[in-house]
């Protein structure tokens, strides 16, 4: 059980202090330190005697008046021999539950005051044997929190990672996969809502529409009319009706037809046209000179070692000659993209097409074989070289 001090037993307490007894001395008679005095003193009377304004005796004890704007107190100034029960008291006991020093230290704020409280109240706290064994540093606690956080991150990640793999899953299970081509006609889920129409009550499927182009297997670009848009194929599917309407017939074969046309384009219409070049901007006297000189131009100017044009000759019986181009990059603008092997069949003894002839539009390139009956396309001779034949 804490027994209270008396006011004797305190005053007793400062009277016996080696500093506070040589101030409370000055103060009490008025006794006016020279300089030499003051530097002679300990630093705790020098601080005291800087502020003895503030110092006043309230029954013979000393008080430091602490000009606290929400609560003014007086405080105790406290003589060595008590301060480490003051730490004690603010401190140790269960009331105290050993706070930390900045805690503490605004305790032992409210009633006393000595010179260098601060820092005895840091070195009591940080040597309290209790505190030393049972709580745990800042850095400890920090390592704590950010390795239970790498924790948490790690857990969470783990867990998306089988939400994904159990997502994909469920919608590969459920995949109608279906690979659309162009030309197909598709009806198109359509999600939009109309104010004032429910959607229980309108049709999900809009269309029909037509697929203009394969993007990537899932994208394609579809064409209602003259409105073009691309959707994922999920929402598509193929439309079976029975009656399609006229348009979307006529728009299906114009695009089927171009399609047909550009894969043909692709890979004689090039060739083709360099030599119709040539066979109709010319005279007929001229005609087979330069179609050896183009031939032979193309099998002497070759380089065998530049991938991009090599060519290779073949005869044939007597007459035929196969000219085998795997690369006409430096010929005509064909796109890189293209295959790079072309074969071209080119007989040097064949009879040019006359141009009086009425079937000129067909050129006749092989012996005996026109490419217009054998071929599926019947070669239009170019619009720009009608100037040029009469
Ligand atoms: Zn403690």
């Amino acid at each position: 059980m804490l027994q209270p001090y008396t006011e004797t037993e305190l005053r007793d307490a400062q009277k016996n202090d080696i500093d506070l007894s040589t101030l409370i001395a000055w103060l009490s008679t008025d006794f006016s330190p020279s300089k030499q005095d003051l530097q002679m003193s300990s630093p705790f009377v020098r601080h005291l005697w800087q502020s003895k304004s503030q110092l006043e005796f309230r029954n013979s004890i000393l008080y430091y008046f602490w000009d606290d704007a929400v609560a003014p107190r007086l405080l105790f100034i406290t003589p060595r021999k008590l301060r480490q029960e003051m730490l004690h008291l603010c401190h140790d006991l269960h009331s105290a539950v050993h706070l930390g020093q900045d805690k503490t230290l605004a305790k032992l704020r409210l009633t006393v005051n000595w010179y260098g409280m601060t820092m005895d109240c840091k070195l009591y706290v940080s040597t309290c044997q209790i505190c030393n064994r049972y709580k745990k540093t800042s850095e400890e606690s920090q390592s704590r929190i950010e390795n239970s956080l790498e924790d948490a991150h790690y857990i969470a990640r783990e867990n998306l990672k089988s939400t994904q793999k159990r997502l994909k899953q469920d919608y590969d299970l459920n995949l109608n996969f279906r690979k659309y081509c162009v030309g197909d006609i598709v009806l198109k889920l359509d999600t939009a809502r109309k104010v004032g129409i429910s959607p229980k009550l309108k049709a999900p499927w809009k269309g029909p529409y037509v697929v203009i182009e394969v993007k990537s297997p899932v994208l394609l670009k579809i064409k209602y009319r003259k409105r073009e848009e691309v959707v994922h194929h999920d929402r598509l599917k193929l439309c079976i009706d029975k009656e399609i309407p006229l348009w979307l017939q006529r728009l299906r074969n114009d695009i089927l037809g171009r399609v047909e046309n550009k894969l043909e384009q692709n890979t004689n219409m090039d060739l083709e046209d360099l030599y119709l070049d040539i066979l109709f901007s010319n005279e007929n006297q001229n005609n087979q000179n330069d179609l050896n000189s183009l031939s032979e131009s193309l099998t002497d100017g070759c380089n065998n070692d530049d991938p991009l044009f090599v060519s290779d000759s073949l005869t044939i019986g007597s007459k035929n000659e196969r000219i085998i181009l795997k690369s006409l990059h430096s010929l005509v603008d064909v796109p890189r993209n293209l295959d790079a092997t072309f074969v071209y069949e080119l007989s040097q003894n064949s009879p040019l097409p006359n141009h009086d002839d009425k079937n000129r539009d067909t050129c006749t390139l092989d012996n005996g074989s026109r490419r217009g009956q054998t071929g599926r396309r019947k070669k239009q001779m170019p619009s720009y070289l009608h100037d040029y034949v009469q």
